[in-house]
């Protein structure tokens, strides 16, 4: 019998602008090569002002799912049929999934953190945490870890509205407890922290010699230091915390992880993260 050939693949968008310098496309593919998926990733340039119709273009064309990123995340709520748990509770969207006709809204960027968390057996629950940033990182970090159990959060902030607005998130929609500090010079950790997640942009490239504003003296090797930062995914932050004796976990973990998430919820197969995690450390050279 003659080979059943098949010339459509399966499409996945993700929808950002800038969008070109975007490495998830080159992670997601080297997981779709490496399970034998005949699936492709594509970025596309897209702001506001094309959003609604990209979502109809994913619609009509039939792309299985997609990712959003800057500026899209809230902005493409409206297009979408529902939104997923922790989207709702959040506000925002980095990932689509299709369910038949239905394109559903997730967030699985604090999903990763936390499965980041968990591959180093760090339970949340019960944690006290104090969390730096109170922008979109931080908002879904707070939540999933909420949902996990984590007991309370000091969010450290240096625009006092934006870190309020996480706290009452996190008072109004979670079982968690919260406190806002204004950050203003070096933070004091207080005593009983388990974990410092560092959700803002310094450390980023090029900037990445940036110094987050924290009193190194103040955490002890049992202080468990988080970084979200992928680029460089060895930030100050980890090489100084990495001297003190701390558990450290990298930005880079809770990429590939948000990946593996958004590659399942996609196609059903349960990726490789060493492969994704491998294209990633090719892309920023580690
Ligand atoms: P936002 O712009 O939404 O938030 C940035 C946060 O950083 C704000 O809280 C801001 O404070 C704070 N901040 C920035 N610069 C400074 C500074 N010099 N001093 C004190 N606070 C500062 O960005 P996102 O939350 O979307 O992203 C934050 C970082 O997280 C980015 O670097 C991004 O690359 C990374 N990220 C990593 C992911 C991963 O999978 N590893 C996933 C998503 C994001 P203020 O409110 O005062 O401006």
């Amino acid at each position: 019998m003659a080979k059943q050939w098949n010339f459509k693949q399966e499409l996945i968008s993700n929808f950002g602008k800038p969008i070109a310098e975007n490495p998830t496309q080159y992670m997601i593919e080297r997981a779709f090569q490496h399970h034998g998926l005949d699936w492709r990733y594509i970025n596309f340039e897209i702001d506001a002002e094309g959003l609604s119709d990209a979502v109809r273009g994913m619609r009509v064309m039939g792309f299985r799912g997609g990712n959003c990123t800057i500026p899209n995340k809230v902005a493409v709520i409206p297009y979408l049929d529902r939104l997923g748990e922790s989207a709702a509770l959040m506000g925002a969207v980095n990932c689509i999934v299709r369910h038949g006709d239905e394109l559903v809204g997730e967030n699985t960027d604090g999903k990763g953190f936390v499965q980041s968390l968990n591959e180093a057996n760090i339970d949340p629950h019960s944690k006290r945490v104090v969390l730096l940033g109170a922008g979109g990182a931080a908002r879904a970090i707070a939540v999933e870890m909420a949902l996990a159990g984590t007991a309370s959060f000091t969010i450290v902030n240096r625009t006092p509205q934006r870190g309020n607005d996480l706290v009452t998130l996190i008072e109004e929609k979670t079982p968690a407890h919260a406190e806002l500090v204004t950050w203003d010079g070096d933070f004091q950790v207080p005593p009983d922290t388990d974990i410092v997640v560092n959700a803002t942009s310094i450390g980023l490239f090029p900037d990445v010699e940036a110094r987050v504003p924290l009193d190194l003296d103040s955490i002890t090797s049992d202080t468990i230091i988080a970084d979200v930062i992928p680029n460089p995914p060895r930030t100050r932050l980890v090489r100084e915390a990495e001297q003190k004796g701390c558990t450290v976990l990298d930005g880079l973990g809770m990429l590939v992880n948000q990946g593996v998430i958004g590659f399942r919820n996609w196609t059903g197969v349960d990726p490789d993260p060493s492969v994704m995690r491998q294209a990633l450390e090719e892309v920023f050279g580690e």
